[in-house]
């Protein structure tokens, strides 16, 4: 689950992380109260979304002005005028992909004097199985690029479980940012906290960019975006309450209602499987066959027949989908429950696109009968690769 950096920033704030005083607000009446409230000389108006690249990022709307998602203001005016621009506008980033995203909350932050802009991230590495750290001089980039082109500017290093961070760690970073004597001491208290963080709200990952040295000589996190792993959310009501629905892809929403495991992707092949290992193999043959699954889909190893239905609905609600392929192994789940959800959602939503089905597994013979003879017309198949192709051909001849 991802939040929005006003609220990742009062998160670390909990943790004695040091973050700039801010306010976010809804309307450009909340912004002028907050804008006097900080006080000012300088604020800086910063569109909450969920995606990183605001401040490079381009307004749909030309009324929406072209300086980006992220704006330095001079006076409370120009902080109303800016709040104004930008509320109900789409901003499209690098990472919004060309949609982009509805700007509905406006983050008023204390402007900072920059001396240095660094990068720091946190994230649970899979190959050391730790929480690893991420440093680089190179802030306020695009990392991405960076790790391509000047990889020996990027450092990494991961944290034993057992011991936590220790001092050592610390200085690592602050000889990786060219950091000494009291701001050296700032950048090891910080990493603490950090990763006192990270382990105690159970992020999966914490991404600083840009961590910067004021012109004062305070290291600062001037940018935050944090993301949870989701299987640990039930143990935090706190961080469960910021999550912001409009930020999230409709169907997965849907999806979560019904206890399915459902990722929304970008190919035309809606899949819907049970088992996330069949699942992952189903989104490898399609694409062995030259097409691109819509969606992952595990329905779950014993769903009903309304956990079924709703699966196929909110398969069929995308309209990228040109074709579904339902791949069944019957082994607590019964073919015949498969069959009645499929016919039900087809009875309700009906059938635009090829559906191709293979079964298989327990009660199979009764599943594929149901099929048959329910006057639907689907496309059986005998096993995965024949699935994966016949469903392929059918989109591809489509
Ligand atoms: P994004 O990564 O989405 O573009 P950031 O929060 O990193 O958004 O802001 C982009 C840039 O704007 C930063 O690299 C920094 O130079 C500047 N900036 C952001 N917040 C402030 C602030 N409070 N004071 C001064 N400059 C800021
Ligand atoms: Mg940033």
């Amino acid at each position: 689950m991802n939040i929005h950096e006003y609220q990742a920033k009062a998160v670390l704030k909990e943790f004695g992380v040091p973050v700039s005083a801010g306010k976010a607000v809804f309307s450009v009446e909340e912004a002028e109260a907050a804008a006097k409230e900080l006080g000012g000389p300088l604020w800086v108006v910063k569109a909450q979304i969920h995606a990183g690249g605001r401040g490079k990022g381009k307004f749909k709307e030309p009324e929406a002005g072209d300086k980006g998602g992220v704006r330095l203001a001079r006076s409370v005016e120009e902080v109303k005028t800016f709040v104004g621009q930008m509320l109900g506008k789409t901003l499209v980033t690098v990472q919004t992909g060309p949609a982009g995203k509805q700007v509905n909350r406006i983050y008023i932050e204390d402007g900072s004097d920059i001396e240095r802009e660094f990068y720091l991230s946190a994230l649970v590495d899979r190959a050391t199985s730790r929480v690893a750290f991420v440093v680089s001089t190179e802030g306020g980039m695009d990392i991405e690029e960076v790790a391509h082109k000047s990889p020996e500017k990027i450092l990494t290093f991961a944290v034993d479980p057992a011991t936590g961070v220790m001092p050592h760690h610390g200085r690592t970073v602050a000889k990786a940012l060219g950091l000494t004597g009291d701001l050296a001491k700032q950048a090891e208290s910080l990493v603490t906290k950090l990763y006192a963080a990270f382990v105690a709200k159970d992020m999966a990952m914490l991404e600083i960019n840009p961590l910067i040295v004021t012109k004062d000589g305070q290291l600062r996190c001037l940018d935050a975006k944090v993301s949870f792993d989701s299987n640990a959310l039930y143990r935090h009501p706190d961080i469960v309450a910021l999550r912001d629905v409009t930020e999230e892809d409709e169907k997965e929403i849907e999806a979560s209602k019904h206890d399915l495991a459902y990722i929304a992707l970008d190919g035309t092949i809606g899949c819907m499987v049970n088992g996330a290992g069949l699942a992952m193999a189903t989104m490898d043959i399609i694409k062995l066959y030259g097409a691109e699954p819509a969606n992952f889909l595990d329905v779950g190893g014993g769903a009903s027949r309304e956990k079924v239905t709703a699966a196929f609905k909110i398969i069929t609600a995308d309209p990228n989908v040109k074709g579904i392929l339902v791949n069944i192994f019957g082994g607590i789940m019964k073919c015949d429950v498969i069959a009645e959800g499929v016919i039900a959602a087809v009875k309700e939503v009906g059938l635009k696109v090829p559906l191709v089905v293979r079964l298989e597994g327990t009660n199979v013979e009764l599943g594929k009968k149901i099929l048959n003879e329910s006057g639907l017309n689907v496309i059986s198949a005998d096993d995965l690769d024949d699935a994966a192709q016949k469903i392929v051909k059918a989109v591809k001849g489509a």
